[in-house]
């Protein structure tokens, strides 16, 4: 009899921001699949019972090549088990969540999809930075900053736009790049930018800065991934809503 695979997202590091349904599956789990950020405390959840692979990656650092996860989750599934992939965030978001379900289809495996509290969410949480804001942003745009052939290749001028908030997932290495082309195409110098480090956990640090000096500021304070960009009016609220490990 066929197993089932569950794709769910873990939130972006705090344990307590999974959901119930998320917890509950993973306590039943025969199978966890886990990628690399996924926080060791929703680690320490699985049930010793249950068999553990990492399969994440680091930066150019695949520990398992993505076609390969894909046919694992479909083959421990097939030998009936329940599996549960566990993803950063949440899976629909900068996941891959989609081609790892696009294999199951094929090979005829049911599935379900828990999301998750994505990184933007948690991070801007966490940090004080409200996405939106009737005095300054009306919409939010989610964009990775992941480098192709070195570089990063992003819709510039639309993102040069009022009363918009930009939220770049895996911004840091590429982000000398994006903060000049962003000026380039017309973004205000002092446009505020927020970087929020390993957010929701207890090693969060956030670095608020301008977009003209958002990369010495990173430099200086040796930033490390996981990083959230955030882009807009909107982080200036942060001085006045900090709260977290505050109170
Ligand atoms: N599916 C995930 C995103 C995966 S891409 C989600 O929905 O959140 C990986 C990128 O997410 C990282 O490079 C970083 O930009 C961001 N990220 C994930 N967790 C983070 C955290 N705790 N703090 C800051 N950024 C994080």
């Amino acid at each position: 009899m066929t197993g089932k695979v569950y794709l769910i997202g873990a939130g972006p590091g705090d344990p307590e921001l999974l959901t119930l349904k998320a917890y509950r599956l993973l306590k039943q789990a025969d199978v966890v699949l886990y990628d690399r950020l996924v926080g060791k405390e929703i680690i320490e959840l699985i049930p010793e019972s249950a068999e553990k692979m990492y399969v994440g990656k680091a930066k150019s650092l695949h520990s398992l090549p993505q076609e390969e996860i894909n046919s694992l989750l479909a083959a421990k599934a097939k030998e009936g088990h329940m599996v549960v992939r566990l993803k950063g965030g949440d899976p629909f978001i900068f996941g891959r969540g989609g081609e790892e379900l696009e294999e199951l289809i094929e090979e005829g495996v049911p599935f379900e999809v828990v999301p998750g509290v994505t990184a933007a969410a948690g991070c801007a949480a966490y940090a004080g930075i409200p996405l939106t804001h009737r005095d300054y942003a009306q919409s939010v745009r989610f964009l990775t900053g992941h480098l192709k052939d070195g570089t990063t290749d992003l819709p510039w001028e639309e993102l040069v736009h009022p009363a918009q908030t930009l939220v770049i997932y895996m911004g840091l290495t590429g982000l000398k790049d994006i903060s000049q082309s962003l000026i380039r195409f017309g973004m205000s110098p002092s446009m505020p930018v927020a970087i929020v480090e390993k957010g929701t956990t207890s090693e969060q640090r956030v670095f608020t800065s301008t977009i003209q000096d958002v990369y010495g500021v990173s430099i200086e304070n040796e930033a490390k991934s996981p990083a959230l960009l955030i882009i807009g009016e909107v982080v200036t609220l942060q001085k006045k809503l900090e709260w977290y490990g505050k109170y």
